[in-house]
């Protein structure tokens, strides 16, 4: 019965579409973040959703999207991305209050806040659609990360953590999720990422989405009701695979 459910949820969604643009690629896509966008296009393109793939490079108009994802890098490669970034600003925040979902990972996610402090260097400005801010510590955070939700099922993320930025997260900007093992925003208040609207800030790598499949359906959904203005039910997917790689990391010794 689930299965002819689906078959005809899937004919609903089919022929729907949602447009993403990707945030510097060429610079930030450190440990395979590219990943979190296949599969969104994959998720989307099994349900017959077609997925606008729009590349955002340095000097770039950035287009109007239903989703924007950053992915992470090294410090050299965020001082270009802030520079080049931080002059649509005021284009990004509008898009952000028009209810568009941003996903950025870690050196990504640190400029969606206020701004990056490097252990040495300039302040990197932000873009301010998350209310934090992330300064460099001594000390290297590297290893696998479980981390727990409030708005998901199954409840957990996984992912890997590679940073030395320490975020602090203000006022209305909550946190993702609460860390099980890893060290998340900055291995004291035990949050990982940040959460503010539809804007979704995170430290895991993996990348991200495939072993957290749940996740990347939340997205789509949320990108898919800015788009048409309502509530659009997914098909399930056979997740058996993905499942199997989210468990398999599960509070795996850091
Ligand atoms: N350069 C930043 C840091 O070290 C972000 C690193 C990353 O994107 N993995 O915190």
């Amino acid at each position: 019965m689930n299965e002819l459910y689906d078959i005809i949820i899937a004919m609903e969604t089919s022929g729907l579409k949602i447009s993403a643009g990707h945030l510097y690629p060429k610079q930030l896509n450190l440990y395979g973040d590219m990943g979190n966008i296949i599969t969104l296009k994959r998720r989307c393109e099994w349900r017959g959703i077609e997925f606008e793939y729009n590349e955002i490079n340095m000097n770039d108009k950035i287009p109007v999207c239903d989703l924007y994802f950053i992915g992470g890098g090294q410090d050299k490669e965020q001082i270009d991305v802030s520079k080049s970034m931080y002059l649509q600003k005021d284009f990004l925040i509008e898009q952000r209050d028009n209810d568009a979902v941003f996903l950025g990972i870690c050196g990504g996610y640190q400029l969606f806040g206020h701004y990056y402090q490097p252990f040495d260097g300039e302040k990197l400005l932000g873009v301010s659609l998350l209310d934090a801010y992330t300064v460099a510590g001594k000390k290297r955070f590297i290893g696998n990360v479980t981390a727990h939700t409030d708005f998901l099922t199954p409840e957990t993320l996984v992912g890997f953590e590679n940073h030395s930025g320490l975020t602090y997260l203000q006022n209305d900007t909550k946190p993702l999720a609460v860390v099980s093992t890893g060290n998340g925003n900055n291995g004291k208040d035990k949050t990982e990422g940040a959460r503010y609207k539809n804007v979704f800030g995170t430290y895991l790598h993996g990348s991200l989405l495939p072993k957290n499949p749940h996740l990347a359906d939340y997205l789509i959904s949320l990108a898919l009701e800015k788009r048409y203005g309502e509530k659009i039910q997914l098909a399930k997917l056979n997740d058996e695979i993905e499942y199997n790689a989210h468990n398999s990391v599960l509070d795996k010794a850091y």
